[in-house]
């Protein structure tokens, strides 16, 4: 490998000017006194294809991918990962002189957020709330390790399509159902973590929960990967219904770090990081 004097990373999607990935690698890079700089681009559909040629051409060394690209972009992938493959999307892209190759973070990310608050997942009854790109992408992960899973959506056929999915994949029974009240209690009353993967509850809709402490339990976890605010309203309810509860903040600074890792082999300064990020929220 050469010897590089620096290099540089970014994110693309579009919007990109909220992001806050350019403050928290940008702060990892600082603390290790790497030479190297984090920028945000935002990149239009009709322009994917040129900037990973971009990436390529200038050898821009990393890349996050954020919505709405994370699918799209793979085609222009020399390779994927074994994650990414099963997810059918990206998040992190290296650089590897001149071969890119695409990864998915943010199931582990989330299974790293749950971990830190003493929560392993294996042997656990999970109700996983969404099927979009970061649903899938967790119900992946989630899918080698917890004992079960049970997927709920506002479009029930989305939430069918990714169980069979993962079933077929990675030979896993997994539920499916469409996302009601009913529906969600059914599922509630034994299950060991909920976690909401949807974009309920996100800034500036912040009354919005997917569920009241009415039918959230003592006993129960409950991990809302909605990120900004911090204390989203499902959290809220579910403190008052007594659950544990794990903030959307954890996922975004271990998939983060587990992208930083891919990058440059060295090990992710997480706390610093995390920090960048609670203060780029507080300045949102
Ligand atoms: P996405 O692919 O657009 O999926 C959105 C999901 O939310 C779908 O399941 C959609 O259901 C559901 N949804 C949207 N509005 C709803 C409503 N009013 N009622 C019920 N369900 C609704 O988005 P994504 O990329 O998966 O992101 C989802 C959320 O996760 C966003 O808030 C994002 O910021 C957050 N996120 C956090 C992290 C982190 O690191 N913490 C990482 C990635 C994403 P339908 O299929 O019925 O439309």
């Amino acid at each position: 490998m050469s010897t590089r004097l620096s290099d540089i990373y970014g994110v693309i999607g579009d919007p990109i000017e909220h992001s806050l990935s350019p403050q928290m690698h940008n702060a990892a890079f600082k603390k290790l006194g790497l030479n190297c700089i984090y920028l945000p681009f935002r990149v239009t559909q009709r322009d994917l294809k040129s900037a990973a040629l971009g990436m390529r051409a200038l050898n821009i060394r990393g890349f996050n991918v954020t919505t709405p690209h994370k699918t799209a972009i793979v085609e222009f992938l020399d390779e994927l990962d074994k994650t990414a493959q099963e997810v059918g999307a990206v998040n992190t892209i290296l650089n590897d002189e001149g071969r890119l190759i695409g990864y998915d973070t943010d199931g582990l990310g989330a299974v790293r957020a749950l971990e830190e608050q003493n929560e392993d997942p294996s042997d656990k009854r999970i109700v996983l709330i969404g099927a979009g790109g970061a649903a899938t992408a967790i119900a992946f992960t989630l899918a080698r390790r917890a004992r079960s899973i049970f997927i709920l959506n506002r479009t029930q056929h989305k939430a069918v399509k990714l169980a069979k999915d993962i079933e077929r994949k990675l030979v896993k029974k997994v539920s499916a159902g469409s996302l009601t009240r009913d529906s969600l209690f059914e599922a509630l009353r034994d299950a060991d973590i909920l976690i909401n993967a949807t974009s309920v509850g996100m800034y500036p809709k912040s009354k919005q929960t997917v569920a009241t402490r009415k039918i959230l339990h003592s006993g129960m976890v409950v991990f809302d990967i909605v990120y900004n605010p911090v204390k989203t309203l499902l959290l809220s309810e579910a403190e008052a219904a007594g659950a544990k509860t794990i903030p959307g903040v954890g996922m975004l600074v271990h998939q983060g770090a587990e992208a930083f890792k891919i990058w440059t082999n060295h090990s992710p300064p997480v706390e610093v990081m995390r920090r960048a990020v609670m203060e780029g929220l507080s300045g949102l």
